[in-house]
């Protein structure tokens, strides 16, 4: 295999990744972006409880399914909120590169 030829078929697995991550979500990418971008205030004014308390609320009033959110969140590595922002903030950011 040529340097080229793994350079693509990684770019490929990585793409997968993102499409995958982005077709899991139960949430439209703008709501996402919203919750995190929320939740990065809540946590800069009062730090994390460890609970998904912030994030739950803020989930609440974009009138999101709060069940299928916590179990996607979980899968996801955000088990309170400042793994939320810790665990996917970053992957989202990332898999979004496949849309651009
Ligand atoms: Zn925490």
């Amino acid at each position: 295999m040529t340097p080229d030829e793994k350079k693509r078929i990684k770019k490929e697995i990585r793409d997968r990744e993102r499409t995958q991550f982005i077709e899991s979500m139960p949430f439209r990418a703008n709501e996402l972006r919203k919750v995190l971008k929320q939740l990065d205030r809540e946590l800069s004014k009062a730090g994390c409880d460890h609970t998904l308390k912030k994030t739950l609320y803020i989930i609440r009033i974009l009138s999101i399914d709060e069940d299928t959110a916590v179990i996607w969140l979980h899968d996801h590595g955000g088990y309170c909120d400042c793994e939320v922002l810790a665990n996917i903030e970053g992957r989202f950011e990332d898999a979004m590169k496949v849309i651009k």
